[in-house]
């Protein structure tokens, strides 16, 4: 049987492409190699902005765990506050969004199918009769196996949860922003009253391993101080891409989220590009099958609508990796004294700082 598309990776991004195609009328296959969607996702946050979620269109309701509307950014002892009058996010339960967005898939006529961890042999087979799709995540064996341009710049990630923690606002987020770890952050967010995450990334050409990393991280006397006499429930290590790839198209074969390095290198979020993206492929997708269009439309229309914010995540990621724990110290004095948690508080926007910038100008 001819087979039209064949997805490889059943994250959420995989998953809203999926549902897209099929909403289309297409004839599409995901496949995922764990033995159940959204195995394993809880290794990685679910913070989403609220504007970002509404975006994906997927039911999202029975995976919200909390709603944030607050966040302190700490470097050494100076700390901006920034406090919106309403949520300006929410902290999903991984796993089950994961399976919402499988539900949707399904219904609009998707074939999932579990447990196949899709190897070279299986790719060349697949890219034979059809168009084939990389949506296996950070490492990816489609990226690799069609020899596209490589990601070289990564950050290594650990993160865990706690009960019994001692959390002082149950709706804020904070980012600890130090010489230690390197290019990246500690944060903490808090799912209830009492269940408290804790997470670091630390820039892989560090080489230092992400679990002592954590593990001198919940020693800073602020996090020891909401963790004394709490329990750890789980903690895994995980990866975070800090650029897209060069190329994302090669012949019949696409990729995205996070096989396509489509991330905010600020936080390493990459649910709301990664599914806007994956709308994007699904157009071009369906028009290449209904009237012939070339694949290639896809590089060039993520980049002209998604490119230029990805591009000013990964400027302020830089800009905050070189100045250090000085440099972000005097920065955030800076910016309190030019009233920036006030403006951040009102016209904050955690996904396009183009809208931020503009809306700056304009006061
Ligand atoms: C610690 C941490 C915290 C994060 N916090 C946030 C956050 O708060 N907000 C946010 O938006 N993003 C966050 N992210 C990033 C986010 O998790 C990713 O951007 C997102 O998961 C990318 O989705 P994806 O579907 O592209 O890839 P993935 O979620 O990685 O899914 C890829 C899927 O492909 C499957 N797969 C891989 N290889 C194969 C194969 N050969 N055959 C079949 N299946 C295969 C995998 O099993 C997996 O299910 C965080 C990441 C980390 C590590």
């Amino acid at each position: 049987m001819r087979k039209d598309v064949a997805i490889i990776g059943g994250g959420v991004v995989g998953l809203v492409l999926a549902r897209g195609l099929a909403r289309a009328g297409i004839d599409v296959t995901l496949y995922e190699a764990k033995r159940a969607i959204g195995e394993g996702a809880n290794k990685a946050s679910g913070i989403l902005s609220i504007g970002g979620l509404e975006g994906i269109g997927v039911d999202y309701r029975k995976a919200v765990l909390n709603s944030l509307s607050g966040a302190v950014l700490h470097a050494g002892k100076q700390k901006l506050s920034i406090k919106a009058k309403k949520p300006m996010a929410y902290v999903l339960d991984r796993e089950i969004f994961a399976k919402l967005c499988a539900k949707e898939a399904k219904e609009a006529g998707a074939r999932i199918i579990v447990g196949t961890k899709v190897d070279g042999g299986m790719l060349s087979w697949l890219s034979e009769s059809g168009v084939v799709v990389g949506a296996d995540g950070v490492i990816s064996t489609v990226a690799s196996h069609f020899d596209f341009p490589k990601i070289d710049d990564y950050v290594l990630t650990y993160k865990a949860e706690y009960s019994g923690a001692d959390i002082n606002d149950v709706n804020s987020c904070d980012l600890f922003f130090s010489d230690a770890p390197k290019k990246f952050f500690g944060w903490t967010c808090p799912y209830s009253s009492s269940v408290l995450e804790v997470g670091i990334g630390e820039w892989m050409r560090s080489r230092r391993n992400s679990l002592a990393v954590f593990n001198a991280f919940v020693r800073n006397p602020i996090v020891s101080k909401w963790l004394r006499g709490a329990t750890k429930i789980s903690g895994r290590a995980s990866i975070i891409p800090l650029q897209s790839r060069k190329t994302t198209v090669k012949g019949n074969v696409l990729l995205v989220g996070d096989a396509a390095g489509q991330v905010k290198a600020t936080t390493g979020g990459g649910i709301v590009f990664g599914t806007l993206c994956a709308k994007t492929a699904a157009e071009v997708i369906a028009s290449h099958i209904r009237k012939g269009t070339p694949l290639a439309a896809y590089e060039k229309l993520w980049r002209k609508k998604y490119g230029l914010d990805l591009r000013m995540h990964k400027f302020i990621h830089r800009y905050y990796s070189n100045i250090g724990i000085g440099g972000s110290a005097l920065l955030f004095r800076l910016a309190k004294l030019a009233g920036m948690e006030n403006f951040l508080s009102e016209y904050g926007d955690m996904d396009r700082p183009s809208l931020v910038l503009k809306r700056l100008f304009v006061r």
